[in-house]
């Protein structure tokens, strides 16, 4: 255990954010360094608790008493052992995951929680400059091939397993570049690029082989992809997005998130001097209230908006935990997150129990104005509250209102994979589909969901492929029980 008097010596410290209006002059990550002295008091403050609820939160089952003790010790080496043992790439996770491993510490119940999202990424970040990451190629080849569909997290994690376990690894991905969201989606600020291709650095070094701009079920079809290979992983994501079908969409400046944020992130790739979808001198309103919709607002204010507005149909949530969201559950609560801190120090608003009734537009087609109305809560259907109808200017609009599921047409159908009432992919126990020989991951078949979720279930779908294609598997499988999808 850590210094066992820790929690009642230190209190909760996390590092600083840089001040506003230096921070959005760039579009790096916007924390300040935390010396590693000030973290290991933080790992102190951990009690090493009998049964460890923070497991129950994390999916990857990530060991965290353990590396706080580690880290107490200044046994860093030893402590990205321990992380590395059940999470591939913390650094994805440390910097972007909204930690339930923290809404279920036991110090949490009368306590600031362990910080223990920062400990994590200081163990990597330290492990990275000291030069203890290194590749890990196979000692022993199976001949065996796998194709893996998709390069978000979960494709990446489970492509990294089943290399490292020694099959023949193919990435498919039809961007021009490897990451999934965390490529086009999340923004320079929450994760700068750099995390991530130091890992496919690394993954290419292992010998997993990567082929962009191919979009799989157009440019090779599913039967060339099962003849080709002993097993596919798919974990292509959910990447439908829900639409607002209102009067008024087809103007120009209405756009969904993605269509937004992507040109945005690729001017950071050196793609475009300007991105083509620019926020610079609009006022912006960005419809739904949760992580895309933060990450359309840092962008917007980068870009130099004139005003940016968030909307949310659902009520303000509450700062402190409702009774009907006791600990250890994971609950929803009014967030503060970097963008949003941005944005009240710019005076924009955020407007909740609110609903857009229509998009106007000027003689040109641009969209000019979004009419708005309040609303009641959920259990009224979100029902109009007459006389609260009104407008605001409105010259760029972004559509963050979340993702409906998987793409259908395309690989999904000419697999014939089975789907389920939400239209995401069947998994039994193993992470197989209906389909023999083909495995998913992610939020294809989870649906829309968490980094932390597609790092778990890529590791969880990798012990499957690797135990259907050479009969038994050392790969762990990380998924608590209670979470496994039922067979
Ligand atoms: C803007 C935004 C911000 C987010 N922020 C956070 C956050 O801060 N923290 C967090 O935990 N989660 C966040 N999420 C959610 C998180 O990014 C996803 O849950 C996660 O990326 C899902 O991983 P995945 O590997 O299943 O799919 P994805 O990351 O969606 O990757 C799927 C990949 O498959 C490719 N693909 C699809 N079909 C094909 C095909 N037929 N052929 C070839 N390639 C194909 C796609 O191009 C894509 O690159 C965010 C999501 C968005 C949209
Ligand atoms: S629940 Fe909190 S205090 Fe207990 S072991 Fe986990 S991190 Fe430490």
């Amino acid at each position: 255990m850590a210094d066992p008097k820790g929690f009642l010596k230190v209190g909760r410290e996390l590092p600083k954010r840089r001040p506003v209006d230096v921070r959005i002059k760039s579009w790096s990550e916007v924390y300040e360094n935390f010396g590693n002295d000030k973290l290991e008091k933080q790992a102190s403050r951990c009690m090493d608790c009998g049964i460890p609820f923070c497991h129950q939160g994390c999916p990857l089952g990530n060991l965290i008493p353990e590396w706080n003790d580690l880290v107490y010790r200044h046994d860093w080496r030893e402590a990205i052992e321990r992380l590395h043992a059940t999470n591939n790439f913390p650094e994805f996770t440390g910097k972007l995951c909204p930690a339930p491993c923290e809404s279920a510490c036991v110090l949490g119940i009368n306590q600031d929680p362990v910080a223990i999202k920062r400990v994590e990424a200081e163990i990597i970040d330290r492990a990275w400059q000291e030069g203890w990451v290194h590749p890990q190629p196979p000692a022993v080849r199976t001949g065996k091939s796998v194709a893996v569909i998709g390069s978000g997290p979960a494709g990446l994690a489970a492509a990294q397993q089943l290399t490292r376990a020694g099959h023949d690894v193919k990435v498919y991905e039809r961007a021009d570049r490897v990451g999934g969201l965390m490529r086009y989606g999340i923004p320079e600020f929450k994760m700068e690029k750099r995390h991530l291709d130091r890992r496919i650095a690394q993954m290419r070094a292992e010998g997993t082989d990567f082929k962009t701009s191919v979009n799989v079920g157009e440019d090779i079809t599913a039967d060339e992809l099962r003849d080709r290979y002993d097993a596919v992983v798919l974990a292509g994501g959910a990447t439908v997005w829900r639409d607002l079908p209102v009067p008024g969409r087809e103007l120009r400046g209405v756009h969904q998130a993605m269509e937004y944020l992507t040109p945005a992130n690729k001017v950071q790739e050196g793609d475009y001097a300007v991105s083509p979808i620019s926020a610079e001198g609009k006022h912006v309103v960005v419809i739904g209230g949760g992580d895309t919709g933060a990450d359309c607002i840092g962008t917007a204010i980068r870009q130099g908006a004139a005003s940016v507005t968030q909307l949310e149909i659902m009520p303000r949530p509450p700062e402190a935990r409702p009774g009907s969201q006791p600990w250890p559950t994971y609950p929803m609560l009014f967030k503060m997150e970097s963008a949003h801190e941005e944005l009240a120090e710019q005076g924009g608003d955020r407007v909740y129990a609110v609903s857009t009734s229509a998009f106007v537009g000027d003689e040109d087609g641009n969209v000019r104005v979004l009419k708005i109305v309040e609303v009641g809560g959920p259990e009224t259907g979100f029902a109009p509250v007459e006389g609260t109808e009104r407008e605001i200017p409105a010259q760029l609009v972004t559509l963050a209102m979340g993702f409906l599921g998987p793409q259908k047409d395309g690989l999904l159908e000419q697999l014939g994979v089975e789907l389920d009432q939400r239209g995401n992919v069947v998994r039994d126990r193993d992470y197989k589909t209906s389909v023999d020989g083909v495995y998913v991951a992610g939020d294809m078949g989870r649906g829309q969901s968490l980094i932390v979720w597609a790092i778990a279930e890529g590791r969880a779908a990798a012990h499957g492929v690797d135990r259907h294609l050479t009969g038994q598997s050392a790969l762990p499988y990380p998924i608590p029980p209670t979470a496994r999808p039922i067979a």
